[in-house]
């Protein structure tokens, strides 16, 4: 009878094999990474081979020739140690702590080393295992210190884990420990029930796991189709896994995207990109890549095949696509971007990709517009990392614009301005400011922090003692339609104790072209709380009477671009003069900003304008410089 049950190591053959063809199988793309992994789950393999044959050759050494049981026995050794040399590289790989490899590429190569000479010389030196003269398999003295190998590995793993702690997922944590404490746990086991060679069947079913919890091909596709996806498609330019000395791709973009998102719905919307994806799969294999639900990319052979692949999409984007509830036509934007050479790194071609999606007209021909993009994006990052450091240390600053009464001759109200003072950009632009801020979702954040700001610094200086009667303060066109808007904006209010009627909120044009609903609901709460509304920079955009008569604004602030061009030219004087003398029909506030001259003063004046704003009485000034201005302007 056999001395050891080989049954466990058939398992773990069959469980081995099975997840290395899933593995290469599935598997988006070779890296180095990837490799490793890989070559763990094959020195599984060959060990539990190598362990069920020595079943054989250990219980019969006098039928197998002594080189052969060596082989067999020693082979096992080495693949079933080298799997925590493989993994340490793997973790290691993957947490890129440092550029520098160099330490765990030292400590492997050690590692290797160790293992090779203690154990393939153990014929002769009888160091690891060695075979009696009677054919006995028996331990050598240093058999002990082949544990302690992985072992110092695992502690090292858990200081990676500690350092590049949010590279990891706790499920790669958990299997990573398991990976140890299976190894250790299998050898005792190994040792007490001899007959029980569990450790190669223990490190199969931990390999899946970490399968599962490292290579998951779910994180390389898109959704649940087998499109890949963005990080893929980073990693892909990261590995530079482009071969040839360029790169060129067919990018294209969901037209009117917007109009699907509100026409579809969610759950249709995202059928219609399943759709597209699989497409693209089907096409492409793993050269398509799915960015986002309106944006995709395929990767091309070469510069050559542009004009056929985009034949091939286009075939497919012009016959109707169905999803459950209907049939959709869609159409795209293609950009393509011929031989991007390697002087772009993964970022550089990424932003150029998004660019070239999100401005479709654009032809990118010339190595300088793309230099100008890449330089767009790099600013564009840095504002950003400033935006994110400000919101966490309380950076941004609010300044007062004072804005003059005709009436009352007094400054009796003013504007309340972002200011962002960044330490190596100096004052950021808060036009681009609030802009990004709108399209990264910080801006309701942001919206939040100067209006808080606003309501301190009008209790804390009793500002109405200053014969000021409101602030006015910009509304961005997304908090328009945030939905708990009122409730955060009362709960401030309330908590300084800043009376509603000493607040304006000032929203532009485009405010009311999205979602007009939730903008309506919004002002009519904060309407019936008293605080009232402005509608900012009229006349700068599409103008369309329309939300004159249906918003429930008192005031309109006439933007420079009515006034400037009036003090040219006849005829742009007319504008202004109408435009002023509509407002006032409409029972309109006017406030006309932009103002520079005492010319421009005397002009608006007669005309009745209310309220003027500009450079000409004041910038927009820190706060005690605005109220050292008040203390001076409005007691005379
Ligand atoms: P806006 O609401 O139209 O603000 C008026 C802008 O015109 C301010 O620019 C102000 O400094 C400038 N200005 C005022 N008088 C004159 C003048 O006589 N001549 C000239 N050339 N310019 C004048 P600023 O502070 O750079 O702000 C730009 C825009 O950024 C604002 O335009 C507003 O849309 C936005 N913004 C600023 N602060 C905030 C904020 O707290 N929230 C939101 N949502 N947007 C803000
Ligand atoms: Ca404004
Ligand atoms: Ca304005």
């Amino acid at each position: 009878m056999l001395k050891y049950d080989y049954q466990y190591d058939l398992a773990a053959i069959l469980i081995t094999v099975v997840l290395f063809i899933v593995f290469q199988t599935r598997r988006a793309y070779a890296t180095k990474a990837n490799n490793t992994f890989m070559f763990v789950i094959l020195c599984d393999l060959v060990a539990a081979i190598f362990d069920a044959i020595s079943c054989y050759t250990i219980t019969y050494p006098e039928q197998v020739p002594l080189a052969v049981n060596y082989i067999v026995s020693l082979g096992y050794l080495l693949f079933f140690n080298m799997m925590s040399v493989m993994y340490f590289m793997y973790i290691d790989s993957k947490a890129k702590i440092t550029k520098n490899k160099r330490p765990a590429q030292i400590a492997a190569i050690i590692s290797t080393t160790y293992y090779l000479v203690v154990i393939l010389s153990s014929p002769w030196t009888k160091w690891v295992a060695y075979f009696s003269p009677s054919g006995e398999y028996l331990h050598g003295p240093l058999m002990a210190t082949l544990y302690v190998i992985p072992f110092t590995m695992f502690i090292w793993e858990i200081a990676i884990f500690m350092i590049a702690r949010r590279r990891f997922n706790k499920y790669q944590v958990v299997t990573s420990i398991a990976m140890i404490v299976g190894m250790g746990g299998s050898v005792m086991v190994q040792m007490i029930f001899e007959r029980a060679l569990i450790g190669t069947l223990v490190m199969a079913i931990i390999m899946i796991f970490a399968y599962l919890a490292y290579e998951n091909p779910a994180y390389y596709t898109y959704e649940d189709t087998q499109c890949m996806n963005r990080h893929s498609f980073y990693e892909m330019l990261k590995k530079n896994a482009w071969k040839k000395d360029s790169i060129s791709l067919l990018a294209f973009t969901i037209a009117d995207f917007e109009y699907y998102h509100h026409s579809l719905g969610e759950h249709q919307l995202e059928q219609l990109s399943t759709r597209i994806a699989d497409f693209l799969y089907q096409q492409f294999k793993r050269n398509a890549f799915c960015l986002s639900e309106d944006k995709y990319v395929v990767v091309l052979p070469h510069a050559d095949c542009l004009e056929e692949y985009e034949k091939r999409i286009r075939a497919f984007i012009d016959t109707p696509i169905s999803l459950s509830r209907r049939d959709v036509l869609i159409n795209v934007h293609v950009c393509a971007l011929k031989d991007l050479d390697r002087r772009f790194t993964a970022d550089e071609v990424e932003a150029i990709v998004e660019y070239s999606l999100n401005n479709p007209q654009a032809n990118l021909e010339a190595y300088e517009d793309i230099q100008q993009i890449i330089g767009n994006r790099v600013h564009r990052d840095m504002i950003l990392r400033s935006i994110r450091r400000a919101i966490e240390n309380d950076e941004f600053q609010v300044f007062y614009q004072p804005i003059y009464s005709t009436e009352t001759k007094r400054f009796d109200s003013a504007e309340a301005l972002i200011r962002l003072n960044d330490p190596e950009l100096g004052f950021i632009n808060p036009e681009e400011l609030i802009t990004l801020a709108e399209e990264t979702g910080y801006i309701e954040q942001i919206g939040e922090i100067v209006f808080r700001k606003v309501c301190k610094f009008m209790k804390e200086n009793a500002i109405h003692k200053y014969n000021v009667e409101y602030i006015e303060v910009n509304l961005s066109a997304l908090q328009c339609v945030q939905e708990n808007l009122t409730e955060i904006y009362a709960g401030i209010m309330e908590e300084y104790g800043i009376a509603p009627s000493a607040i304006n909120l000032e929203i532009t044009e485009t405010a009311q072209t999205t979602k007009n609903a939730n903008l309506m609901d919004n002002m009519q709460k904060l309407n019936a709380i008293g605080v009232e509304f402005s509608i900012d920079d009229y006349g700068s955009g599409f103008a369309s009477a329309n939300y004159l008569i249906e918003l429930p604004v008192i005031i309109v602030k006439i933007d420079k671009s009515i006034l400037w061009p009036a003090m040219k030219d006849a005829r742009a004087m007319i504008v202004l003069k109408n435009t002023i003398k509509l407002l006032k029909e409409l029972g309109k506030h006017i406030v006309v900003e932009g103002v520079e001259t005492e010319e421009m003063v005397n002009i608006l004046t007669e005309c009745g304008c209310d309220s003027l704003q500009g450079y000409y009485f004041s910038k927009p000034v820190p706060p005690e410089q605005y109220l050292e201005f008040l203390r001076q302007r409005n007691f005379q």
